[in-house]
């Protein structure tokens, strides 16, 4: 058993007594993602990471935290929440988790906007809690060999994998760094994390148009290997 949701409370508490589990908490964002995705494409991404993730290493999994911090897709669609925001409800739900006997907690994070609200999350709640849980905190793009993107290539192949609500017809080519210096991605870069819009004109970074279910599918494997790695190296390596 994994999904926590599904579960009832004699079982769960029964489990949570003899055993020392691990929870995963999965945080997404609600924005656009061009004309092809859904804006639910971060957190069906980030939902099925973890769902993957859990099934493999028998972790428990929490319900996505679906909204995030869009505020730089307006005036695109999102629906944001603060950096603050953010950060205070995955303090309030690690504090929760310890009041139920789980000590160690992964926070498996699927969009780049929400960065600044995990920045240096573990040190916060160890702090808090008096570093009775253990927490860490991970953006599924750094487990893959591609670059990130946004409705782009990887975004699109990802979706094909794991959705039926991609709408390929529609796919666009947006901003293409191939030939751009890595200075002038720093660049651009920055310009999107204050306006994607203005940095990507139709909202999109990267190609979608040559995306694959096959491509997808193997990117998302590729990230679940490397993250269950990852995962348990950081329980190995720290202990309380
Ligand atoms: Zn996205």
């Amino acid at each position: 058993m994994t999904d926590i949701k599904t579960q009832f409370d004699p079982i769960l508490r029964n489990l949570l007594k003899n055993k020392n589990k691990i929870a995963i908490i999965p945080i997404g964002s609600i924005e656009q993602h061009g004309p092809h995705l859904p804006i639910s494409t971060d957190s069906d991404i980030v939902s099925k990471v973890a769902k993957k993730l859990s099934d493999k290493n028998d972790y428990l999994l929490l319900p996505t935290i679906t909204y995030g911090n869009s505020f730089e897709h307006a005036p695109f669609f999102n629906l944001s929440i603060k950096e603050s925001t953010l950060r205070a409800i995955l303090i309030d739900l690690c504090t929760s988790l310890l009041e139920n006997n789980i000590k160690t907690i992964f926070i498996i994070n699927g969009h780049h906007g929400n960065l600044k609200s995990i920045k240096d999350i573990d040190l916060k709640i160890r702090k808090k809690l008096k570093n009775k849980v253990k927490v860490f905190s991970l953006s599924y793009w750094h487990f893959m060999d591609k670059d990130f993107d946004h409705a782009g290539f990887v975004e699109t192949s990802l979706m094909l994998a794991i959705s039926k609500n991609v709408k390929m017809k529609l796919a666009k080519k947006g901003l293409i760094t191939d030939k751009m210096t890595k200075q002038e991605i720093i660049k651009i870069g920055k310009l999107a994390n204050k306006s994607f819009p203005k940095a990507t004109k139709n909202g999109i970074w990267g190609d979608p148009t040559k995306a694959t279910k096959k491509d997808g599918i193997k990117i998302l494997n590729e990230i679940v290997q490397n993250l269950s790695k990852k995962c348990q190296t950081y329980l190995t390596e720290d202990s309380l």
